[in-house]
């Protein structure tokens, strides 16, 4: 029989796992992926999301139906509640409030993270997704001021994307070392501050915000920010909070798969230590200090070491940078720059954003091609319907 791997949270990078393992390769695996959103809602590109979120979510938002790649991947609508290790099921309940065991085989976790506003485990459909997206960018359209605080990729990129958006507004930047991106290379940062000044933020090292009792990061605030660090107060008409705060979601998981943070323990197969069947990538992986799986496309990895397990064959090793890499700004109008780990910047033309990098490297490489709207082979109730079976 074959064999059924669960993928546990379709995002980033669950569904390029996903994808990888649904490929009719020997040994094949029967696939299930578990979402509680109807199709990838990314993590990444906080600033463009904010600025721009309808072209945002025309390259970060996709229903599953729309990737080729998943075709042969049944995905369940739900949220995942809880796991039977002896028995190798996980527990979902379903939007229209019933729940269903699905077992597997193999369970690769990749849950991500809970970060502000941006970045929520909770079930949702396209309408409730729109309205999250539309919000804060509509709040920040109306702002003359807007306070980011936060001095990593999320809170420099949304910096730079409003200033750029709206340059009537008066943008400021508040971190609370001597630079940024400290987990960057310092030639990183050098840059990035070019360009942030270059585009009018105005930049306010040494503050370290002190968070009010009632602090949930879950909108965009306008009281004042109050510094431990001395400073007076400062106000403006939307404060956003990008401060990495992130909570790994893993609460419907059992203690004896966690670390003392909550994240899930792997090897450096990805594997968990007392439970070989269970995999675990991504955001929510205790992999190394910066936790680097997504961006450093361990999917690949993973798939190859559940073909691995079930073949009886050796397993590879995921061996992560000891530094942030990446695009930081995300797409400017002058192009996109990506950093290397030795802080080395390559910038892609403005025009081969739209024209190669996305449709050729990002849509038919990575994803196996992606389908336009319309272009769907099955509508998203069939979806919600098929995911009702156990
Ligand atoms: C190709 C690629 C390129 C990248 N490039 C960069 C870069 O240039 N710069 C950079 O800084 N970073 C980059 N990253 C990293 C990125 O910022 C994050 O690390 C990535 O978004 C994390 O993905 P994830 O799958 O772990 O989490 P997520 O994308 O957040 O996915 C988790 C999913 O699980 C769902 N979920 C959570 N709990 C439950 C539950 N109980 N039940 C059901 N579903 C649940 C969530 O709703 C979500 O859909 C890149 C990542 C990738 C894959």
């Amino acid at each position: 029989m074959t064999p059924r791997v669960v993928i546990a949270g379709m995002g980033d990078t669950g569904v390029l796992t996903a994808i990888k393992l649904a490929r009719p390769v020997a040994p094949r695996c029967d696939v299930v992926g578990i979402s509680a959103k109807p199709g990838l809602v990314s993590g990444q590109e906080l600033g463009w999301r904010l600025a721009r979120p309808d072209n945002w979510a025309k390259h970060n938002w996709i229903p599953f139906q729309r990737f080729r790649g998943l075709d042969r991947v049944r995905t369940v609508h739900g949220s995942l509640t809880g796991v039977d290790l002896a028995g190798r099921t996980v527990s979902v309940v379903l939007a229209d409030g019933s729940s269903a065991p699905v077992a597997y085989d193999v369970l690769v976790i990749a849950t991500g993270v809970t970060n502000g506003f941006w970045r929520r485990p909770t079930l949702q459909g396209t309408a409730d997704i729109g309205a999250d997206l539309r919000a804060p960018h509509e709040q920040l359209a109306a702002a003359r001021s807007v306070i980011v605080v936060g001095g990593g990729a999320a809170a420099v990129s949304s910096a730079a994307h409003i200033a750029t958006t709206w340059p009537g507004a008066r943008v400021d930047l508040y971190f609370p070392g001597g630079r940024a991106l400290v987990d960057h290379h310092p030639r990183t940062w050098d840059r990035v501050r070019r360009r942030l000044i270059d585009v009018g933020v105005a930049l306010h090292p040494g503050h370290r915000a002190h968070l009010p009792d009632t602090f949930t990061g879950d909108t965009l605030t306008t009281e004042p920010v109050r510094w431990s660090t001395g400073q007076p107060p400062a106000s403006a008409d939307a404060v956003l909070w990008a401060i990495g705060r992130v909570r790994p979601n893993t609460g419907w998981l059992p203690p004896e798969l966690l670390d003392e943070h909550g994240f899930v323990r792997v090897t450096p197969q990805l594997q968990a230590p007392s439970h070989p069947e269970v995999f675990a990538i991504g955001d929510v992986a205790a992999t190394d200090p910066l936790r680097s799986s997504a961006r450093n496309r361990a999917d690949g990895l993973l798939a190859h070491n559940v073909r691995a397990a079930f073949a009886g064959k050796p397993l590879r090793r995921y061996r992560p940078p000891t530094r942030r890499w990446g695009s930081v700004l995300g797409i400017q109008p002058d192009g996109l720059e990506v950093f290397a780990p030795n802080g080395r910047a390559f910038r892609f033309p403005a025009w081969t954003f739209e024209r190669v990098l996305m449709p050729w490297i990002v849509r038919r490489g990575m994803y196996r091609g992606i389908r336009s709207e319309g272009q769907t082979t099955r509508g998203s109730s069939a979806l919600i319907r098929s995911s009702s079976r156990g």
